[in-house]
């Protein structure tokens, strides 16, 4: 069978078939695996992660591992991280976020001036929250009668309303919080899939469980870590990479899939994987077949303007994960997603992995990931828009460190949406596929398998169960256990 790119999910779910005993063929059309979870250099000493750099979830790693029988830690480590981040507020106030959920409560009470027990009450219910859907709606095909008809998903559904999960995110944080800096803190967490905290649902609200509860962790040697040792994996049980080879067709007789083509040759098999984004799947792969139109019609995540910078200096006050916030959070996503544009003042997101990988960054040196949400691409001019938001990056940044930033930077390289669009095929250069802005948003992701054709299934961030590290493997597994039973 093959596999349509090298992604985190594509790698995942090629180790997984593999060993099932499948044999698996994965096409990458760039020169190398990983898409959105590469790695790269710039001159001077600096290694940085291009993507991802939250982890949550490592056991969705380590069970492929011990799935294929091996132990985990001969090919991935990783450190639960505490405290998890540091967050500085446009009013001068820092706070940091211990992973012990008391010991961050009590910092909030402190800094805050809100209750310790507000903020307790509040994680250990997303917690419940969390415990009681994840398995109905994360782990299981959310397109297969089965999955209803169990007794999980009707005690699932059954519970939403007693956990006070109905309106949107953003009214959840306010009726919970009186200081508007914690509803914006907990808001952030929308962010997570690329969404809107004042549209998205309040379900979303059990993301900081994950982190709180079940914890944030930093893999040894960076986030490139997990593709890499996924992708030995993969490799030791026989899946063959092909690299610079894109997709061009999906070739179907019948109503089944009957192999694919590139320009170099044509392939023969009797299933076929997906993991580039489902819009460009269906648009350029299978430009005949009738397409799922209202689901490729949702609403695309946000994406990200990312500048990667050595700074030939340390900051003591930075920390791995760093978050700088706007003053008005309303009109940031106000900006993002009705406005299609970058708000005069933004929240930036500054990823050090130098913090915990020396070697990622010369002695005395950093390697600071700046990362600014913006929306995906819709002929925006970038050009513009990055020059805007590098001057309102720089600003900030140096009023909060109380050092003038730009002098700093002794390499440079910006990640923009048409760019990110281009290097992974992601439609519009959306982060996390469709956004999560309405209630029915998990029901409207594609499905991991094609409803009209035999022998094709889908993997990814575009897909169920969604965007994201975590989500990206659960879609390899509910893929390889679809191929698996049929
Ligand atoms: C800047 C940024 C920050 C992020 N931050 C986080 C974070 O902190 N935490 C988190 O969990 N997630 C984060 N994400 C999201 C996460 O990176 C993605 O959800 C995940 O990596 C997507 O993996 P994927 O397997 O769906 O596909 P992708 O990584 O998109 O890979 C798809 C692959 O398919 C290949 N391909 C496409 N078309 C073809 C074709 N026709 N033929 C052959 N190959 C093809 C592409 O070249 C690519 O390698 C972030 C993403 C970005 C870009």
């Amino acid at each position: 069978m093959a596999v349509i790119g090298a992604g985190i999910a594509g790698i995942a779910t090629a180790a997984r078939l593999a060993v099932a005993g499948h044999a698996v063929t994965v096409f990458e059309a760039a020169a190398t695996f990983g898409g959105k979870m590469h790695q790269f250099a710039l001159p001077g000493g600096y290694r940085f992660d291009a993507g991802p750099s939250l982890f949550t979830l490592p056991q969705l790693v380590d069970d492929i591992f011990r799935l294929a029988g091996r132990e985990p830690a001969d090919y991935f480590r990783y450190e639960r991280l505490d405290p998890i981040t540091q967050y500085f507020f446009a009013d001068g106030t820092r706070l940091t976020a211990w992973a012990d959920a008391a010991k961050f409560a009590a910092e909030v009470e402190e800094k805050l001036d809100t209750p310790a027990a507000a903020v307790t009450q509040f994680l250990s219910r997303s917690g419940r929250a969390y415990d009681a859907t994840a398995g109905t709606f994360l782990h299981k095909s959310l397109h297969k009668a089965g999955t209803y008809l169990s007794p999980e998903t009707l005690k699932a559904v059954a519970a939403l309303p007693q956990l006070g999960l109905l309106g949107t995110m953003h009214q959840r944080h306010a009726r919970a919080f009186a200081d508007p800096r914690l509803v914006q803190l907990f808001d952030r967490y929308a962010t997570y899939n690329g969404s809107d905290p004042y549209q998205a649902p309040a379900t979303l609200s059990m993301i900081p469980h994950l982190e709180h509860g079940i914890g944030a962790f930093y893999p040894e040697g960076g986030i490139y870590a997990i593709a890499a040792s996924l992708h030995r994996l993969a490799e030791e049980f026989g899946v063959k990479f092909r690299y610079n080879e894109p997709v061009e067709e999906i070739t179907v007789a019948e109503g089944r899939v009957t192999g694919l083509r590139t320009a170099l040759d044509a392939y023969a098999f009797g299933q076929v994987v997906s993991n580039m984004d489902v819009v460009p799947t269906y648009r350029r792969l299978l430009p005949q077949q009738p397409a799922p139109e209202r689901t490729l019609s949702q609403p695309r995540s946000s994406s990200a303007l990312i500048f990667y910078w050595g700074i030939a200096r340390e900051f003591p006050a930075l920390d791995l994960h760093n978050i700088f916030f706007s003053g008005d959070y309303q009109r940031e996503f106000q900006a993002i997603f009705q406005d299609k544009t970058v708000a005069d003042d933004v929240t930036v997101y500054v990823n050090v992995t130098s913090k915990k990988t020396p070697a990622d960054a010369p002695a005395g040196h950093e390697n600071w990931f700046v990362m600014v949400n913006v929306p995906h691409d819709q002929g925006q001019d970038w050009a513009a828009l990055t020059a805007h938001t590098r001057r309102v990056v720089l600003a900030k940044l140096s009023q909060a460190l109380g050092a003038e930033i730009e002098p700093l930077i002794a390499a440079e390289k910006v990640w923009t949406p048409p760019g990110i669009a281009a290097d992974t095929s992601s439609f519009g250069g959306a982060l996390y596929g469709s956004s999560s802005n309405n209630a029915l948003a998990a029901f409207l992701r594609h499905p991991n398998f094609s409803g009209r054709l035999d022998g094709l299934y889908f993997c990814g961030g575009s897909v169920h169960p969604g965007g994201g590290i975590p989500l990206c493997l659960l879609s390899a597994k509910i893929v390889s256990s679809l191929i698996n039973e049929e």
